[in-house]
């Protein structure tokens, strides 16, 4: 199938890559000349446990690019993505016969979707791959992951079962979930709360655990989202996810990383905090719930991006 891949940064570029491997037609579009023009001329580096490799992908910047694609995944950062779809809208890569896919974290990107997709094009996934930006042309992608994903009614077309068999070729591991909004809301748990207070206490996710009154600060942030998430849907475990958190300190894990909002406060660019306890609060306006913890976290990371 022909697949434009929108958004070539760290998680653009592993999705790009492996489905351009399985034998995809598969563009990648960006933004940033020097790093269309780099991956061009070089090919993109990929850099694993030490070992560099170059791979031949296809790259364009959006703005060049004008060739109706099947599926469109978006993959910019949630700030990003309304701009870019109602440009390949515009520029006619995006038709009425094309799916479009959110592969982003954070929450609301259905409701962008609706604005401009019909439901039966729309596709919502959550991918657990980790990637990293080295910069123009260059990407680390360790570790492993999967993507789950689903029609945002829940639907299972043949286009469904299609994609899964890509992403399965392609080794992405897919899956088609039997509940996409759940699992969209567990990933936003996560995200919410250790982006922001990593981001905020400028540590690893293991040294944030260590703090002995870490719970304090978790437990009541984590009720705001379960209890504004189960509005929208989401069927959340308050113990499974306290548990999964505590897990997670292990070095073994992800006790030694830095989660992705605090390398953006760190390379001084924008984070996608509105998408996460900013969108909870928002919600939470909207039922009547109170999120202090949302709010006031949303603030702090904003007082922080430079
Ligand atoms: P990214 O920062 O690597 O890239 C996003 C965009 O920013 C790309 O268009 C890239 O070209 C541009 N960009 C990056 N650095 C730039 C710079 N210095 N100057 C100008 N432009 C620059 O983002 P990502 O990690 O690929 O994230 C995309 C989406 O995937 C986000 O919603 C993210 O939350 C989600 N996601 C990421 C990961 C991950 O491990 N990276 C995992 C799961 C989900």
């Amino acid at each position: 199938i022909a697949v434009a891949v929108a958004g070539a940064g760290a998680m653009g570029s592993r999705v790009g890559l492996y489905l351009t491997q399985a034998g995809q037609d598969v563009v990648l579009l960006d933004d940033w000349q020097m790093h269309v023009d780099t991956v061009t001329e070089h090919g993109l580096k990929v850099n694993t446990l030490g070992e560099t490799e170059t791979y031949p992908v296809s790259i364009r910047n959006f703005k060049d690019y004008s060739v109706p694609v099947d599926l469109v995944i978006v993959l910019t950062k949630a700030m990003a993505a309304e701009e870019k779809i109602k440009q390949l809208m515009d520029q006619g890569v995006i038709t009425e016969d094309t799916n479009v896919m959110s592969m982003m974290n954070g929450l609301g990107h259905g409701d962008l979707l609706r604005k401009y997709i019909a439901d039966d094009k729309i596709l919502l996934a959550v991918t657990m791959w980790p990637a990293g930006f080295n910069g123009p042309g260059e990407v680390t992608l360790e570790g492993t992951g999967n993507i789950e994903f689903g029609r945002i009614d829940g639907t299972v077309d043949n286009f469904v079962k299609e994609l899964n068999d890509i992403f399965n070729e392609a080794k992405l591991n897919g899956k088609i979930s039997d509940d996409i909004v759940t699992s969209i809301w567990n990933k936003a748990l996560v995200n919410c709360c250790f982006n922001t207070y990593c981001a905020v206490t400028d540590k690893k996710i293991g040294e944030f655990g260590a703090y002995v009154h870490s719970d304090d600060m978790l437990i009541p942030l984590m009720k705001e989202i379960i209890t504004v998430g189960e509005q929208k849907g989401a069927k959340l475990d308050f113990d499974a996810t306290l548990n999964k958190f505590h897990a997670m300190y292990s070095p073994d894990v992800v006790g030694l990383h830095y989660p992705s909002m605090h390398h953006d406060i760190h390379n001084g660019r924008k984070t996608e905090v509105d998408f996460l306890t900013g969108r909870v609060a928002e919600y939470g306006r909207e039922f009547g719930i109170p999120t202090p913890y949302c709010d006031i976290l949303t603030h702090l990371v904003h007082q922080i991006e430079k």
